[in-house]
């Protein structure tokens, strides 16, 4: 799960991120509203944690701009106290959900799940295809109702490919999803390749064959 946090309070910005790390997200940063525009620009998020006042504009703009241009990703708004019109603006504009300052970071990460779980589960805890079931809440897989036993990078790499089921999805976007840490650093996506390999010799161990698909010179497409 990748996230992108848009805020320039340093403070806050890095406790964020290590709560989340422990949490077992990826997180992306972004300390002003020109590296926020470029980032979403650039990357795909499941999960974008916005601050309204940032250097260089305003976080509303922000998200008016994603979701003129494509974008899909989950958004929470972090407002101040007093700003009853920013969490309006930003209900309105297309935001998901909005948390005022100052807030525990249990309560962020509360959010953040649920609105992950509305995105891809459509509310529900769990996740099926055929005989694939995950639970979201515990990030634990079943084939045919046996545990499989998956790392974190081949769960997140799993949920990437079951949420765009019947789609070709390239090794860059898998790169970028499941890479740990600023998308700028991918060193190269040869990495996805082992990983893939050892997700289908897992699933294949416990009865799940050939759900995933390589598309040769494209990517990679999960179907039943
Ligand atoms: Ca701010």
């Amino acid at each position: 799960m990748k996230l992108l946090i848009i805020e320039d309070e340093l403070s806050l910005m890095a406790s964020i991120v290590q709560y989340f790390t422990q949490e077992k997200f990826g997180c992306d940063t972004a300390v002003s509203f020109e590296e926020g525009i470029r980032k979403i620009e650039d990357y795909q998020y499941d999960c974008i944690i916005l601050d309204i006042n940032l250097p260089g504009g305003n976080g509303l703009q922000l998200l008016r701009y994603l979701r003129q241009n494509k974008n899909r990703d989950g958004v929470i708004i972090l407002s101040a106290r007093d700003s009853l019109d920013d969490r309006i603006a930003g209900l309105d504009i297309g935001a998901d959900d909005y948390l005022t300052k100052p807030f525990h970071l249990s309560e962020l990460s509360a959010r953040v799940k649920a609105l992950i779980r509305r995105k891809y589960a459509e509310g529900a805890s769990t996740l099926e295809i055929g005989i694939l079931k995950v639970d979201l809440p515990s990030r634990s897989v079943f084939s045919n109702g046996q545990p499989v036993p998956l790392s974190k990078i081949e769960y997140d790499l799993l949920l990437f490919l079951m949420t765009n089921r019947n789609r070709v999805v390239s090794r860059q976007a898998i790169a970028e999803h499941v890479h740990d840490g600023p998308a700028e650093q991918i060193p190269s996506t040869d990495f996805v390749y082992s990983h893939i390999k050892n997700l289908k010799r897992k699933l294949k161990e416990k009865g799940c064959h050939d759900i995933i698909q390589t598309v040769y010179g494209l990517g990679y497409k999960l179907s039943l």
